[in-house]
This record gives structure tokens, sequence and C-alpha cells, in this order.
């Protein structure tokens, strides 16, 4: 069959960062840690620990040596009791995130609550949260009914939703009572990219397979926004969860995936798809 890929799609450079960082880490030291996985996809996570990485979800299981802070960052208080432990840290954190984090601090120094839109069991929206003191995520209009907005606020995004969910998240905040609103776009360009690829891409094909790991914020949304437009979009992990049922009567397939998908990844996939 006929596969199209997406312009842009695949490893973004906060991503490419930290897995560089967690390589060249694991070439030089004798123990690494990483305080959950590196980043939101399996098959390089176990790429990395066959080479050596012990991916821990508790900071207790670190005995001495190096923890790698994953690309999604990592709160305060988890940094002091890495560093309390004698560890060394290599931080993976992307810029974009940390730039999130920074922001969310500052509007707290200037009197602003914070509103962060986001998903509040994702980890990068956990450590914005962990690096503020006044801040509250906000996923819906029944999170913001629970809390009192006659203040200053200040609202940014967790950097992979889209930019058609924040406005529309900006809208409410705006129709509630507040003494001064303050946005700050904190949405990545290189995840806005993917989505306008992704979305054009799958306007014009049969079937729409959007690659990436089940956790992926991005990835996720990558294949919310293309079912919204093609009906008939798959989020699958890699080739070997692609079922040739699936594709049967269909002639043009496109291919798109997540911020966090390595290109083997997806060159296996339309290698597979190409045979069909
Ligand atoms: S998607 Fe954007 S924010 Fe997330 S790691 Fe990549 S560059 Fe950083």
């Amino acid at each position: 069959m006929k596969v199209l890929v997406a312009e842009t799609c695949g490893f973004c450079r906060g991503v490419k960062n930290a897995i560089t960082l967690a390589q060249e880490t694991l070439a030089t030291h004798e123990k690494v840690y990483c305080l959950g996985h590196i980043i939101h996809n399996d098959d390089v996570v176990r790429k990395l620990t066959q080479a050596g990485l012990k991916c821990v979800e508790n900071i207790d299981d670190i005995e001495d040596g190096t923890v790698l802070i994953r690309s999604h960052g990592a709160t305060r208080a988890e940094i002091e009791h890495i560093k309390s432990k004698g560890a060394e840290i290599i931080d993976a954190t992307c810029g974009l995130v940390k730039r999130v984090q920074q922001i969310a601090q500052n509007l707290n120094a200037q009197g602003y609550k914070v509103l962060l839109v986001g998903d509040k069991n994702h980890p990068e929206v956990r450590a914005i949260v962990g690096w503020a003191d006044d801040i509250c995520v906000v996923a819906g209009a029944d999170d913001l009914r629970k809390i009192s907005l006659d203040k200053k606020l200040g609202v940014i995004c967790q950097t992979t939703q889209s930019a058609g969910y924040f406005a529309e998240m900006i809208k409410e905040i705006a129709s509630r009572d507040f003494s001064e609103l303050k946005i700050i776009n904190t949405l990545c360009k290189e995840t806005k990219k993917r989505q306008n690829s992704a979305v054009e891409l799958c306007k014009n094909v049969d079937i729409m397979f959007v690659l990436g790991g089940l956790q992926s914020a991005n990835t996720r949304k990558l294949a919310e926004l293309c079912k919204m437009h093609n009906e008939c979009t798959y989020h699958l992990q890699n080739l070997s969860e692609l079922d040739q049922e699936l594709v049967k009567g269909k002639k043009i397939a496109g291919v798109t995936a997540g911020a966090s998908t390595p290109d083997w990844v997806i060159d296996e996939f339309v290698e597979g798809l190409e045979k069909i």
C-alpha cells in the first residue's frame, strides 16, 4: 500500500538531548539511575535499560551514584532529596519545561496565583507544580468551580497540549471573577508543528497511524487530533502491534509519530506497511 509520512514527526530537540545525555552518562559513569522513565517510549527505555540505566520510581531505591533527571523534570523536593543522598545529578529536563517551571515561580513572586492547564497526573505537570507555591492544575471547567479565582491569575499550559485546548480553557477562565489575568504561552512549538503536520496529512489518507508510547502526552494528543479529522486513526507503539486486518481495502496510509518516537520505529513501521 502507499504510505505517506508526516512532514514533521518523531524526536524533538528535548528528547534527543535527554537520550544523548543518558548515553554519554552511561558511557562514563558506573551506577546510573533515572527517576521514572527518561522519556515516554518503551522501545527507547528498553535499549537504555539494556545499556545499564536503572529506572526507579522511588528515590529511596537510589544508592550512591548518578541520577539522571528525565526530560519531564523533577520537583524541587525530589532534587533536594536526591542531593541529600550524596548522588550526583545530571539534569536532562527539556529546556522548554524548565522555562515553564521558572515562569510559575516568577508569577508567584509577582503575586499571581498560577493556573496550570494540563493533566495533573503527567510527570511534567507534577514537576512544575513542585516548583511553585501557589498553583492549581486545571483540566476542565469543573476544576475551575472548585477553586477561588478572585485574585490576580497567571495562566500557563503543559507544553504538549494543543493550542485549541489552551484557548478553550482561557475562555473558561476569562468568564470567571478575577482582578487581573496574565496569560503566558508555554506551549511547545515542536509539538505544534507535529500536530499541524499530522492533521494536514490525516485528511488525505484512508487510514492514519500515530506511533508512540501509550503514556506519551504529545503522542496521545496527536492521535486525538487526527481522530477528530479522520475516524480511521490508530495509536500504536510499533510495527508488532499492527493488525493487518485494519488496512484491508485501504489504499493510502498516513504515518506520524510523537516527539519521543525514534526514527527506527517509524522506518520499520513504514517498511512493514509498504509490504502489505
Ligand atoms: S515536546 Fe517540546 S517540551 Fe517536550 S521534550 Fe520535546 S521540545 Fe521539550
